[in-house]
């Protein structure tokens, strides 16, 4: 409907057919993307979906921009309607990694290129790409920041850890909470670190739809059960901002003070205000890990580019991300750890958020 004949890089994706690349026949691409995101509770979805629209539209593309908003039905129906509407690339940061393969079958006959936005699609062939930060790496950066905030390599505690991760239908969940348990282990095996409920599996970790309330359950379920005066909580992997919360709220309603000297080690990620201003004001969670979202927006924007133009996108990893059928070609940008200490330099000085937005932050 929107013609294959228009684009802003017409010019580049003739010079480079007269290459030989694309072949004489392909049609000349416009750039016309959809573009799908997960849910609008978590900031970080919103603002991308934004970034990523503004981005294309400012090259001249056309684009679809939707969130689904946590319901997985409605995401397929909106990409399916997108690909009726002739897209050319898919942009999807799925619900529900499992969901998509006939949806993006279908995409395939038409010949959309389809772009995993963050979050691996799995168990179909019909994805080309994957960009996203290193997810084990931010396992990885959470778990060290327990360790060195309780000088776990100086005293050997033994600390009292819980773990929580992360939606179990995202593919993100097992890598960050891979990186954290493999940085914790040699702690563990050494009774440094006690795990006191005994949960150290994906399964009873997991936090349904990355959900600060059933976060906040599980939390008060496992302070209930395991804990008393005598067993006190030392610290607790959270994978991401919106839990970390939940997990603080559980904390401070169960005889733990937020800010003071023994309130318990809580992580995060996505340098949500809400957290950052916790962690400036020492009032909960004392790290966030910032996964600087304008740089993966503007990444991808640059993928749907080089391809518009005739050219292959750039990628730095192709044998990591097994989804099922294939290692899906990636690139892979670099998670941030973030605390007091740092957090000036490396939230408010690249401007992602002012001052006044971290002291507005609920
Ligand atoms: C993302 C995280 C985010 C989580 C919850 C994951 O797929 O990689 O950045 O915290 O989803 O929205």
């Amino acid at each position: 409907r929107r013609g294959l004949l228009y684009g802003s890089a017409g010019a580049a994706a003739v010079s480079l057919a007269g290459c030989g690349v694309g072949g004489e026949d392909a049609p000349q691409l416009t750039g016309f993307t959809g573009i799908s995101m997960p849910t609008d509770t978590s900031e970080r979805w919103v603002i991308e979906g934004r970034a990523l629209e503004e981005n294309l539209k400012g090259l001249g593309y056309d684009v679809i921009h939707q969130n689904a908003k946590d319901v997985v039905e409605d995401q397929i129906a909106q990409i399916q309607s997108m690909v009726e509407e002739g897209v050319e690339f898919l942009v999807i940061a799925a619900i529900d990694n499992k969901s998509l393969g006939q949806v993006l079958a279908d995409a395939k006959d038409r010949g959309v290129t389809v772009i995993a936005y963050d979050r691996l699609i799995l168990e179909t062939p019909d994805v080309d790409y994957y960009a996203s930060f290193n997810n084990y790496q931010v396992g990885v950066l959470q778990a060290t920041h327990i360790i060195d905030r309780l000088g776990m390599r100086e005293n050997p505690g033994p600390f009292n850890v819980e773990l929580f991760s992360g939606d179990p239908g995202d593919n993100n969940s097992q890598y960050f909470f891979l990186g954290g348990l493999d940085t914790l282990e040699s702690f563990i095996y050494n009774g440094t670190v006690v795990i006191p409920s005994g949960q150290t599996e994906q399964d009873p970790t997991s936090t349904q739809g990355w959900s600060g309330d059933v976060a906040k359950e599980r939390m008060e379920a496992l302070l209930d059960e395991f804990y008393s005066d005598d067993l006190r909580l030392h610290a607790v992997l959270s994978p991401y901002d919106g839990i970390s919360r939940g997990v603080v709220a559980a904390l401070a309603e169960n005889d733990y003070e937020p800010g003071s000297d023994d309130f318990p080690v809580v992580t995060g990620q996505d340098a949500e205000a809400a957290s950052v201003k916790a962690i400036k004001d020492g009032t909960g969670q004392t790290e966030t890990v910032f996964k600087d979202t304008r740089l993966l927006a503007s990444t991808v924007t640059e993928m749907v580019q080089a391809i518009v133009e005739g050219g292959e996108p750039k990628v730095n990893d192709l044998g990591t991300y097994d989804n099922g059928f294939k290692f899906v070609p990636s690139l892979l940008l670099d998670p941030v750890d973030v605390t007091a200490e740092n957090y000036v330099e490396v939230i408010v000085e690249s401007e992602y958020l002012t001052e006044e937005q971290i002291d507005a932050g609920e």
